[in-house]
């Protein structure tokens, strides 16, 4: 699901689109303007079809959009990463960082998205009753019932089917998670629900294609019907993984992984003397003290040497550290559970761990997480060339 085409950005928000989605439309309009709409209207010419086909098209994706933006922006409410949100062809992903901070906040990141769209269909219903009543063309008063549908039963109430990876999967997990305080558990319970439902998606999809004769249109939503299932359970599995991890990584305390800092950097010497310093130190992470001994940020030792070497001998220490201010933290008896989504999420995937009286006892890097998260090494699998 990469943006292959950038469209611009709401509310800061970046919006891309899939190729994909050009089929999505396709089959949209071929439905809308040339098998839907006629049966109301019998006499549309070619043209008008084909716009009204596109106007319905159009007025979907904008329905997808909101929905997503719903996610975003709620999202971003919580204080969350949002990179993002991307059209494709199985709809659209509002591309989410870090972890909800509640199981409150999950509901709320979760529900924004058929809010969104129930809203919508009320609008649409609102102006399809007053289509009728004003006695608009023929074609106009099925378009907005049809976006009502749309986005009253699939992308409100079909998302909310309460299995992961769908809203209501995470909207389940979020009162389980409440309920019990336990995330990880919560997720595994709605990951199974979505094996289920992807299985039967993926199941119900293969039977229609090959025993139910659905025309045209109809073996193109049969398709989709099987790939939303395959989606589904891909995803669902994803979750699995990620609630067994979590489930792992609660074993350990910060402490136990954590790289005590060496002797410190500092604050007032140049980039050339620290790497003089560091030369002969196995750490990769070090902290920096001012002249009164307290510490003021970290340095890593691919920030010192990626100064190019001429700029090493001026460029003050202090240009690179990376103020505890500007850095995430965590403390020496928090689980790797609730600290391992920082790791990923700070920008030098690195956080410090702290005595709660601002002085750094140590770091905790990405590879450590991964060393836990993947105790044994996988074994190098050459691959042979073919003659
Ligand atoms: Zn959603």
């Amino acid at each position: 699901m990469n943006d292959s085409i950038k469209l611009g950005r709401i509310a800061g928000i970046p919006v891309g689109t899939n190729w994909s989605v050009a089929l999505l439309a396709m089959l949209m309009v071929r439905y809308v303007g040339f098998d839907l709409l006629p049966v109301y209207s019998p006499d549309l010419s070619f043209t008008a079809r084909l716009v009204l086909g596109g106007i319905g098209t159009l007025g979907f994706l904008l329905s997808i959009l909101a929905h997503e933006l719903g996610h975003a922006l709620v999202a971003r409410g919580y204080g969350l990463p949002v990179d993002g949100i991307t059209l494709w062809f199985l709809g659209g992903a509002a591309k989410l960082g870090g972890v909800s901070p509640s199981p409150q906040a999950e509901f709320r990141i979760a529900a924004a998205g058929p809010g969104v769209n129930f809203v919508l269909a009320v609008v649409f219903a609102g102006m399809a009753y007053l289509a009728r009543a004003l006695e608009a063309p023929n074609a106009v008063v099925p378009l907005l019932v049809l976006l009502v549908i749309i986005n009253l039963l699939v992308l409100c109430l079909g998302n909310l089917i309460p299995a992961a990876p769908l809203d209501g999967g995470r909207v389940l997990t979020a009162m389980l998670w409440r309920r019990s305080g336990d995330r990880a558990q919560a997720i595994s319970v709605s990951a199974w629900i979505g094996i289920g439902i992807g299985t039967a998606f993926t199941l119900f999809g293969l039977w229609r294609l090959f025993y139910v004769d659905g025309g045209g249109v109809g073996v193109m939503i049969d398709i989709t019907t099987f790939l939303t299932g395959v989606f589904i359970l891909s995803l669902a599995r994803q979750e699995l993984a990620h609630a067994a991890q979590r489930r792992l990584l609660r074993e350990f305390t910060t402490a136990s992984i954590m790289k005590s800092s060496p002797p410190a950097l500092l604050a007032w010497q140049n980039v050339a003397e620290s790497l003089d310093r560091i030369a002969h130190l196995p750490q990769e992470s070090f902290s920096v003290i001012d002249s009164n001994g307290a510490a003021v940020g970290i340095v890593t030792r691919n920030q010192l040497l990626s100064v190019p070497m001429w700029e090493r001998q001026p460029m003050p220490l202090t240009d690179l550290v990376v103020s505890l201010g500007e850095m995430e933290s965590a403390f020496a008896d928090d689980t790797l559970e609730d600290v391992a989504h920082r790791v990923f999420d700070s920008p030098n995937r690195l956080i410090a761990i702290g005595d709660g009286s601002g002085q750094v006892l140590g770091t905790i890097d990405l590879p450590s997480i991964n060393a836990v998260m993947n105790p044994e090494p996988k074994p190098t699998v050459t691959a042979s060339p073919i003659r």
